[in-house]
Parts: structure tokens; sequence; C-alpha cells
């Protein structure tokens, strides 16, 4: 364990943000220093002996760990309140060692049905091929979890809000069943942000992030970690990530732990705007549909309003004449550009059946309610009217 800077008693998530798992040098910076070095050297040959028998507690690779990454872990690690992190290269680098590190041949997942697309590919695709069964549950029927849960599982896996419909998934419920199960149960909190959510608090086990989004929050730097308790991590995360490598950049490192001084501050501000967006939007004639989770209208609302301290930075909208409305409503923003980034300080927009969810199986798409007509907006940090009248010029183009 590094020699985190003192801080006082139960301090809270917000100071933590800017104080917490600070190791300063003797040179007594105030800003986090960037170690931006792949080895560290040795006093002596004793010394390096000492280390590699774990008779010592130093940095010896940064492929095992480096100072400017235990700083970032330890932030969210005091933020999330969870027992252990550990930083990885990406989001995906997050999902796939959460769940690869605890399953083998033979073992059985289950995973809700609307997942990140590259998520989507890990369950159905990848890890099918080690020997491992997945079963993808509609994440609204708690009959179908019942039924999933009701055979040995190994590992149950979901996010909510979930990309791009923001679908709401009860996490008590689920985590309760996993518990019955045997199961670990790996949350993608994503969209929900370390702020407005807690998972472990709900009875998860461990949760995933990908710092690329909010946590970075200015489009800068890869990134992701794994939260959990502090055997999973020592016992089955750590030696996976040592001997696999999905290593978190000292300098990535830097910016998700500069993020997350802001992190609550910025995703606040983007959900009072997000919120405002989605009522527009609901009003709008061009619209067929606004989806957000604190709207009452959005069929998650209810559990949102209970596992949730705010209902995010994400909106979606199903656009009244399908496709080619929705390309010209894009094709006319001014303001909010087209990406298929999220969680960024500019608002950003994505047509996620040709981009994000292009490779999805049609099927697929059409049992996840992934339509030619909807348009997925992140929210970001401009003035909620300026956002406002960008969408109602783009949408008036369509009239
Ligand atoms: C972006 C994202 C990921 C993947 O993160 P990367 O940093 O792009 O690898 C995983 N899950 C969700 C919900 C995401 O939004």
């Amino acid at each position: 364990m590094p020699d985190y800077q003192d801080l006082p008693e139960n301090i809270s998530a917000q100071s933590a943000a800017v104080h917490g798992g600070l190791l300063r040098s003797s040179h007594m910076e105030n800003a986090e220093a960037i170690y931006m070095t792949s080895g560290f050297v040795y006093e002596s040959a004793e010394e390096a002996e000492a280390a590699f028998k774990g008779e010592i507690d130093r940095y010896v690779y940064s492929r095992y760990a480096n100072p400017t990454v235990s700083m970032f872990e330890e932030r969210l690690r005091m933020i999330e309140g969870a027992e252990a992190c550990m930083g990885v290269g990406s989001g995906m680098a997050a999902v796939f060692a959460a769940l690869a590190c605890q399953l083998s041949a033979g073992d059985r997942l289950v995973a809700s049905r609307a997942l990140f697309s590259s998520c989507h590919v890990i369950a159905t695709q990848i890890l099918p091929r080690y020997g491992i069964e997945t079963e993808l549950v509609d994440g609204g029927d708690m009959d179908a979890w019942e039924a999933a849960l009701s055979k040995p599982t190994k590992v149950v896996f979901l996010e909510t809000p979930s990309n791009p419909t923001l679908e709401i998934i009860d996490l008590a419920a689920i985590a309760k069943l996993s518990k019955q199960a045997g199961a670990c149960l790996v949350v993608d909190n994503v969209f929900a942000t370390p702020i407005f959510q807690k998972p472990l608090e709900l009875g998860a086990d461990v949760v995933t992030y990908s710092t690329t989004k909010h946590i970075d929050g200015q489009g800068r730097s890869l990134g992701g970690a794994v939260l959990g308790s502090a055997d999973f991590v020592e016992e089955k995360l750590l030696p996976f990530l040592r001997h696999t490598g999905p290593a978190l950049s000292p300098f990535n490192a830097w910016a998700a732990l500069k993020g997350l001084e802001t992190l609550e501050l910025r995703v606040r501000a983007e959900a009072e705007s997000a919120a405002k967006v989605a009522d527009f939007l609901a009003e709008h004639p061009a619209v067929a549909q606004s989806i957000y989770p604190g709207r009452s209208d959005c069929p998650g609302h209810e559990i949102a309003a209970r596992q949730m301290s705010g209902f995010g930075t994400l909106v979606s909208v199903r656009l009244n004449g399908g496709k080619a409305n929705c390309f010209k409503a894009l094709n006319a923003l001014r303001l909010i550009k087209i990406s298929n980034n999220l969680g960024d300080a500019k608002s950003l927009i994505c047509h996620p059946d040709t981009s994000t969810h292009a490779k999805t199986p049609p099927e697929e798409k059409a049992r996840l309610n992934i339509g030619p007509d909807l348009l997925r907006l992140s929210v970001g940090l401009e003035s909620a009217d300026d956002l406002i009248r960008d969408l109602d010029q783009a949408l008036t183009a369509n009239g």
C-alpha cells in the first residue's frame, strides 16, 4: 500500500475527489505528478531481491503498479466507497478483466441483453470461445432473471441505465437473485457515474468504469477501472491484470485523476441540462419519444428514482420520420457535435443504428429497440438554453 497523504477521518467523497490518494514527492508539488516511467531502480541487489520476494512494498514495474496510477485508483476507490480499485487501459479492458479473471471453461455468465456493443461482443462471442456459456436476459423481466439464475451461475453482468435506450434494471433485486445463485454481480456503471449510483451499496460485488467518459470528461484519454472487495482484487483481478497487461498509462491516469476533482460538479450541471433538454424534446412536434430516466413517462423512472441520486447526462430521442429525419437533424446541428463518444464537456450526438450498433445483428437490434429513428445525446457543459436552441433549429429543418 503506497504512503498516501494523511487525511482527516471520514471525509466526504466530495473532499476525497480533491485530496484523496495523493502521493507527494520530496519536491512537495501541489498538483499530482505524472510518473511517466516504465521501471524503477534499486539501491542494491539486496533491495531488488527483497522487492521481488515481496518483503518490501515498493514499485517494481509499471505493468504491476505506478505512482500516478495508484493516486487515481485510491481517489476513485474513496469516491466509490470500495475496498479496492485497479486502473486499466480502457473501459473494455475493465469489463473483460472483471469477467475473465473469474470465469473458467464450463462456467455460466448471465448478462442483460442491453449492453454497450463491445460488452455484447465479449459476452456473446469472445467468452464462449473459451468454453463459457452465456445467457442474455431482458433487463426489466424479473421472471427471466429468476429463471436464468435458477441454474448454477458464476457471474452476472449488467449495465443500467443501458446504452443507448436508457433501460433501467433494478440493482437491489438482481443483487439478491445473484447472491442466492452464488454468482458475482458485475455492474458497468458508466452511464450512471460514481456520483449518481453506488452499485456496491445496492448489493453488487464489482463495479467497472470507462474513465474515457465522464471521469476524464474532457475527451482527452482512454482509461478504465475495476472496483470491488480486497479479496476479489487480490486473489482474482490482480494476478490476471499483472500477467495479461492491460495497464493504464500514467499520463492517462493523471488525466482521469484530475477529472475526478471536478466530476461531481460537471455531471450535476450536465444532468440538470439533460433534464431540461429531455423536457423540451418531449414537447417538440418532430419528436415521437424523449427518453430520460428522470422523466415520469420513462418506463424505468420509478426504479431509477429509488437507486440513483441523479438521472444522468444522456438523453435518447426517437424522431418522427425515421433515419432520413434523424440524419437531417444531425446535419443541421451547429453546436452539438456528431460523435459516438459520450460523457464529454461538449455535447455529442449519434445515430446508434448506423454507428455504435451498426454491426449488431438486425434481430438483436429489434429486440433492443434500437431503430433507425433513435438518436443518443450526451449532454455537455454548454448552457441548456443554447443546446435547446440548437436542437430546435435542427428539428425544425425536418418540417
Ligand atoms: C464507453 C463504454 C465502455 C467502453 O469504454 P472504453 O473506454 O471505450 O473502452 C463500456 N461500457 C459502457 C457503458 C461505455 O459507455
